[in-house]
């Protein structure tokens, strides 16, 4: 079975483009819970320690940044 159909996301594949039609609409976004704060960057994650250490190496904020932003957060939705 060949996984055609990449999420652009969360890479998850599928084989059907409807299927990735219904990850897309339904799941992914639920997923992936923490999404960067950061202004044109579309960086999410399920975890918040991916996205910490996220901002740590590809925007190069400090630690106190990271916290003030992350530790604010809840599931779902930014607040900014
Ligand atoms: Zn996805
Ligand atoms: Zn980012």
């Amino acid at each position: 079975m060949l996984l055609v159909y990449q999420c652009p996301n969360c890479q998850k594949a599928y084989d059907k483009q409807r299927s990735l039609y219904v990850h897309q609409l339904y799941y992914c976004n639920r997923e992936s819970k923490f999404s960067c704060p950061n202004s044109g960057c579309s960086y999410r994650s399920n975890l918040k320690s991916n996205l910490k250490r996220h901002m740590l190496l590809q925007h190069g904020m400090t630690q106190e940044q990271i916290s003030a932003l992350t530790d604010s957060m809840t599931y779902g939705y930014k607040k900014w």
